[in-house]
């Protein structure tokens, strides 16, 4: 067989990536993802599915989906967005304003590994001590620099708290380029979220998703800005990028809001449980969370993660991101309960 070096094929910004690791480790309590611990009713899957015509393609535009997202949310079908997960909807952003992306750490991964996959240069400015948003750097950053995108996840992942509004307010306004919030954790939060400022900025784009809210494995999300913003986004969006499936099953238990909203009272109930258990167990300095997941502090994350996960509880270790932290998606009561006990059990 002839001898190719694939490696020296690859453009070199991809050459020195490594890919997303997402591998499926065996546990019995799973809290590591930020899933919701809430499946959709299975009988309505199965109603909703069989209706698929599985040999025609789906709904390009995902006209139904977009018309009951824009009555939710008050807008109209073209400034939304649909996306193959909320993922898909930051590679097609910076695919088409391109860089340089601006955005503070610790957060959500995608926006640095998407920036260097498309060859753009990415600015990870460090939040400040409050894991709010160091206003002053970012300002710097944003009249040297002049980034052509910021991502802000708000609630922010992986610290849980939602920054400071002034200061989202203060980037939106002082920057050229497009602002991102990023609020995939939204139903969570108490504060109200920036879909009413929307018709202020033209420079705003919302982003949302329904990974975390039961609806993971339906990969789909969107995003809602000026129609202006959406028409260029959507000259980079593959045609077919959300499946009938994915379509129907989401219209279907978007439509049944009931459950959905008893799903989301159970967490952000255990959510404050949780929190006030954490602060009792010696050694565990968890941090407030506005959304489905709780940080914490401990004296050793790895040993921690490896203690736990022997009990069969896998949370995330950020022990790289943020030192000494590890962090743990709220579950259903029983399995907050069983973590609860791995982690007072792990630390005697
Ligand atoms: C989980 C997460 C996403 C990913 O959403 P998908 O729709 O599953 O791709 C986006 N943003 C943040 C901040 C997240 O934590």
């Amino acid at each position: 067989m002839k001898k190719i070096d694939i490696k020296r094929l690859v453009r070199p910004n991809i050459r020195s990536l490594r890919a997303y690791n997402a591998k499926e480790i065996p546990c019995r309590v799973k809290l590591d993802a930020n899933e919701s611990p809430y499946a959709w009713d299975p009988r309505k899957v199965a109603e909703v599915s069989r209706m698929i015509k599985t040999n025609r393609y789906p709904d390009p535009e995902a006209k139904e989906l977009k018309k009951l997202i824009g009555k939710r949310f008050g807008v109209k079908p073209e400034c939304i967005l649909q996306g193959n997960g909320s993922d898909e909807l930051i590679y097609y952003l910076i695919t088409t304003f391109g860089g340089p992306v601006l955005y503070p750490v610790p957060t959500f991964s995608m926006y640095g590994i998407i920036s260097r996959a498309l060859g753009e240069r990415d600015i990870p400015v460090p939040l400040d001590r409050e894991f709010d948003i160091h206003i002053e750097k970012m300002m710097r950053v944003v009249k040297k620099d002049k980034p052509k995108l910021i991502f802000l996840s708000s609630p922010n992942n992986p610290t849980g708290n939602c920054f400071s509004a002034e200061k989202i307010l203060k980037l939106i306004e002082a920057s050229k380029g497009i602002v991102v919030v990023d609020e995939a954790y939204q139903p969570f939060s108490s504060e109200k979220g920036f879909l009413p400022l929307l018709k202020d900025y033209r420079n705003l784009v919302i982003m949302r998703t329904l990974s975390k809210i039961g609806l993971a494995a339906l990969r789909l999300g969107f995003m809602i800005a000026d129609p202006a913003i959406m028409g260029e986004v959507n000259k980079v969006r593959l045609p077919f990028n959300v499946n009938s499936l994915s379509q129907e099953l989401a219209v279907a238990a978007l439509k049944d809001t009931k459950g959905l909203n008893a799903a989301i009272k159970t967490i952000v109930s255990e959510r404050e449980r949780f929190l006030r258990e954490m602060e009792r167990i010696e050694g565990v300095a968890p941090y407030p969370s506005e959304a489905n997941f709780i940080l914490f502090r401990v004296k050793d994350p790895d040993r921690l993660y490896r203690k736990l996960l022997k009990k069969g509880v896998l949370v995330r270790n950020m022990n790289d991101g943020i030192r000494g932290c590890l962090r743990v998606t709220v579950g259903t009561p029983v399995e907050n309960t069983a973590f609860l006990k791995a982690l007072s059990q792990s630390l005697k």
